[in-house]
């Protein structure tokens, strides 16, 4: 990706040094389930967005159900079963990452654009959340959360939490690597905060309240394999501007199997359980962060019905 001398963005609160503030926890199991869904109507524009999921699942929600539900991130749930490797720590290459902050914040800036773009055309304005990097452990609005559980979302501070040591355990135990794979991910977070502000995500919350266990999980798929379709949407204005580099695309998609649910499981338990998966197969990550990246529409992210 040719992000080099690109603007960066402002919005980046560096947290690295305060290991976590300050240790106590806000009680809360440091695990996000991820939520949001999104919707698409038919002419794909937001508004249609809003006013199919209004139509469909509005009955005014609670800001505060969002609260406890952050964003599930970018992984599958399981609490730190993910991680027990590379894992934060390492306090000591905190700020010394200066380029990959760069990298961060470059990337940032350009779902900014992207998304500040595709809201006006639509009449609407396009709020930018900001991006927390932090070293180990952090308190959120959502509650606290280690990096074992991976990036996340918090819709109720609307802050995108990195710990960019995920970005070597991307690399090196997922076998995701290229500097695309990480912009996906960043991008698929910020498709969370595009959720949390055309209110889908709310809805969402709403909607699993009371729902089993098994329930709730294949409604976090759609709003997950959502999040990946506004990654690909993203990632099709980039590649308009001419920065993208061969192979780019498919190191992101490379990152989107590696990180499917029942690659995961496979790889960590040996089995899988498909009831359990929150975050789609690897087939489906892939298919819909395509699917977003080839049209760059957001009515073709409909993940909300139909088959996924
Ligand atoms: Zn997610």
């Amino acid at each position: 990706m040719l992000w080099k001398g690109r603007r960066q963005s402002d919005n980046i609160e560096d947290d690295r040094s305060d290991s976590g503030g300050g240790g106590i926890g806000g009680g809360s199991p440091g695990q996000f389930r991820i939520p949001i869904g999104g919707r698409a109507g038919g002419g794909g524009s937001i508004f249609l967005v809003i006013l199919v999921v209004l139509a469909g699942w509005y009955f005014g929600f609670d800001p505060s159900t969002i609260l406890g539900g952050g964003d599930g991130g970018l992984l599958p749930g399981g609490g730190g079963q993910i991680t027990d490797d590379s894992g934060g720590q390492d306090s000591g290459t905190a700020p010394a990452n200066d380029e990959m902050k760069q990298f961060v914040a470059t990337v940032l800036a350009e779902t900014e654009d992207t998304w500040t773009g595709i809201f006006k055309s639509q009449g609407l304005t396009y709020e930018d959340p900001k991006l927390v990097l932090f070293s180990g452990q952090v308190r959120s609005a959502c509650g606290f959360a280690s990096a074992a559980a991976g990036p996340f979302y918090c819709p109720g501070d609307h802050k995108v939490y990195l710990d960019m040591t995920f970005f070597q355990q991307l690399d090196q135990q997922f076998g995701a690597s290229g500097e695309f794979a990480r912009a996906y991910v960043i991008a698929h977070e910020v498709g969370h905060h595009v959720q949390n502000l055309t209110g889908i995500m709310g809805k969402f919350n709403q909607m699993r309240q009371g729902m089993s266990e098994a329930d709730s999980n294949q409604l976090s798929v759609r709003i997950e394999l959502q999040a990946d379709c506004f990654a690909g949407v993203w990632a099709h204005y980039t590649g308009q501007k001419g920065i993208l580099e061969q192979g780019d695309f498919e190191s992101a998609l490379n990152a989107a199997k590696q990180i499917g649910d029942d690659t995961l499981q496979k790889k960590m338990q040996g089995y899988v359980v498909p009831e359990s998966f929150n975050h789609g197969t690897s087939q489906q990550r892939q298919t819909w962060l395509a699917r977003g990246y080839k049209s760059g529409k957001l009515s073709d992210c409909n993940t909300m019905s139909g088959a996924i």
